[in-house]
Formats: C-alpha cells, sequence, structure tokens
C-alpha cells in the first residue's frame, strides 16, 4: 500500500508549528510521514489536517479524501460546507481541554471570591466589608456538557462548588445536576449565580442568551463565555449588564474577532474581554489525535471525535 498523502491546510505559519508533532505522533502511530505536505495535487491528497481559515474552502477536487481532520474544536465554518462529503473529525485533545479548565476555574474563582475589589482598590482603603460566601454555596452551571463543559463541571466539583449543568442530552455526572434539553433550560439559568458557557455554535444556539433567558438568571448572576460569540444577543446582554441584572462578563469569544475597538464590550465597567485565547489547541497532544485518526483510516477501522453533520457540532 502507498504512503497516505496528509494536506496540511491551515494557515502557512502554522506549518513551523505543527510539522514535527505531526512527523513525531504519525511515527508513534506507525503510519507513514513521507505524504504529510503543505501542497499536493488535490487528487492525490487521502486526509486533510484542517483550519477552518485555510484556503482550501471547496472540497470538491479532493476525489480520493477520506477524511478531513479538523485542528479547532469548533467546527461551525466548516460543517455546513456542502462539498464536504467524507466524514469530519473535530479536534479533542487533552492539552485543549485542561487549558480550558484551568481558564474557566481562574475566572470562576476570580468573580466567586470578588478577586477585582482588592486588586483594582489599592488605594489605602481597608475594604474588609465582604465575605465571599463559601464554595459549597455558590451555584455554577456549565452549559454544554461535552467534552470541555464536562471536565470544566468536573474540577469545580473538588472545589466545593454546587455544580449543575446542561446538554441537549441527559447526562450522569457525578456531583453534578444535569440538566437536558430545552425543558431543562429554565432550571439551569435559574441556578446560574456563575454560568460557564461551552456550547458549540449551532442554530440551535443562537442567541440563546437573550433577553428573556438573561432575565431568567439570578440578579447579579456573572456569565462566563469561552464557547462562541453567537451564543449571547449582545444587544440584550449590555442592557442587562447596565441595569445591573447580570453583575459581570467574561467574554473570550465574539460574532466579530478581533472584537472591533468601538465595540462597547471595550471599556465597559461590568465586562472583562479576552482575546479569544481560553484555551489552545497544544500541538504535541493534537498531532496525537490527527496522527490515532490516520492510524483507523489506514487500517479500516472508524474515526473518532467524528462531527454530526446534522446537529452541527
Ligand atoms: P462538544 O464535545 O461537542 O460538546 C458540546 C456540548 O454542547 C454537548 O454537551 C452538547 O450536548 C451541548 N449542546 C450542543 N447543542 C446544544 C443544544 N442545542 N442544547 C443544549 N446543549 C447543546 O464540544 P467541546 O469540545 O466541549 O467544545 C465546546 C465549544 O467550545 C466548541 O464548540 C468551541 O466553540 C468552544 N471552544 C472555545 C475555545 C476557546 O479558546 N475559546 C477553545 C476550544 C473550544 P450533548 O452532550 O447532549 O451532545
Amino acid at each position: 500500500m502507498s504512503d497516505p498523502v496528509i494536506l496540511f491546510a491551515a494557515r502557512p505559519e502554522r506549518w513551523a508549528i505543527y510539522e514535527a508533532p505531526l512527523r513525531r505522533a504519525l511515527a508513534k502511530a506507525g503510519v507513514s510521514d513521507a505524504g504529510l505536505t503543505l501542497e499536493a495535487a488535490p487528487s492525490d491528497v487521502d486526509y486533510i489536517v484542517y483550519a477552518p481559515n485555510s484556503t482550501v474552502q471547496d472540497f470538491t477536487p479532493y476525489t480520493r479524501l477520506k477524511a478531513v481532520l479538523n485542528l479547532w474544536a469548533g467546527v461551525e465554518q466548516v460543517v455546513g460546507n456542502d462539498t464536504l462529503t467524507v466524514p469530519l473529525a473535530r479536534m479533542v485533545d487533552v492539552g485543549l481541554t485542561d487549558g480550558m479548565v484551568e481558564w474557566c476555574v481562574g475566572h470562576v474563582l476570580r468573580h466567586h471570591l470578588g478577586m477585582d475589589d482588592h486588586i483594582h482598590g489599592q488605594d489605602g482603603v481597608w475594604r474588609n466589608g465582604k465575605v465571599p460566601p463559601l464554595a459549597r454555596h455558590r451555584k455554577v452551571v456549565v452549559f454544554g456538557l461535552g467534552e470541555l463543559g464536562r471536565a470544566v463541571a468536573q474540577a469545580l466539583v473538588p472545589l466545593g462548588f454546587d455544580v449543575s449543568g446542561w446538554a441537549r442530552s441527559e447526562k450522569q455526572i457525578e456531583s453534578v445536576r444535569c440538566f437536558a434539553g430545552p425543558q431543562g433550560l429554565d432550571g439551569a439559568l435559574q441556578r446560574a449565580e456563575i454560568a460557564v458557557l461551552l456550547l458549540p455554535d449551532t442554530p440551535a444556539t443562537t442567541d440563546l442568551f437573550d433577553a428573556a433567558r438573561l432575565a431568567r438568571m439570578p440578579k447579579g448572576a456573572v456569565l462566563i463565555n469561552p464557547g462562541r460569540g453567537p451564543l449571547i444577543d449582545d444587544a440584550a446582554l449590555l442592557a442587562a449588564l447596565d441595569r445591573g441584572h447580570i453583575g459581570h462578563a467574561t467574554l473570550d469569544v465574539f460574532r466579530e474577532e478581533p472584537l472591533p475597538p468601538e465595540h462597547p464590550y471595550w471599556g465597559h465597567p461590568s465586562v472583562t474581554v479576552t482575546p479569544h485565547i481560553a484555551s489552545e489547541t497544544r500541538p504535541d497532544t493534537a498531532s496525537e489525535v490527527i496522527a490515532e485518526n490516520i492510524r483507523r483510516g489506514e487500517a479500516g477501522l472508524p474515526f473518532v471525535h467524528l462531527v454530526d453533520r446534522k446537529a452541527g457540532y
């Protein structure tokens, strides 16, 4: 059997970061790396290691393609591509998950403890009037209990938080109260003193956090969004922040990225903007996930981490 041709289709500068880890991971998986390349005739390509912001947007010429292996966890920019007719796998990477857990736990603790009062108040005033509740008295809800949301919920439990979660399907996660589907949404919103959004961007999740849903959250609730920008109706969130119904929003993702300098989120006293840095795919571990799927493809085994094209994630 000839060596598989594996096209790396991402921003060109990513090649320098990924080439060596991919070659190492392919060797470890027992797959030849001879066909790993930045350029190939489309009709020769067996696999595409893919970032949705690459120049490859029309998959029609890739006539012998076996799978597209996404380097990102989010697939909203490729899932609706009608020219893609072979399996699409998304990134599930232990490094990405660990990074997301660390980012989310850090931001939950910041708001739970009210750290800002002291970080910003280095002005000679002895502010000892506010004692935060213990974690066990703080209700945190993780919206989205997939690879990332589940790990975040599970990391908050041993810290003592009263953790709930919401997903499309029923879940059983130890010490996490799980809500499911549209009928479970209200119950989840009502508990969300701190909400962490780890849902994908799909037609069903667009503007999920609109005026009515934000109004169902407890007064002073904090929204932490490392999921995707379109999950939130921005005008509704700004209005809820201005009214004080939502106490703070820490936002890592936006409808338009980079967030334009004139956007009202910048400089809003109750908003923290972070520039889509919650968690990155880590080349070493991500390459192992890609190599494992290529090994599977070559062995005739089913791919892992396949996207449900109909559900959109
Ligand atoms: P995942 O494993 O696909 O999990 C998605 C979760 O959302 C699942 O629990 C799913 O429910 C739930 N869900 C989807 N549609 C829903 C709906 N209509 N109603 C209720 N629940 C719904 O995805 P993941 O790997 O955890 O990643 C989540 C998102 O994080 C990605 O899509 C990406 O947008 C974002 N992300 C951001 C960064 C960053 O740096 N900011 C980094 C990586 C990922 P089921 O379990 O029932 O299917």
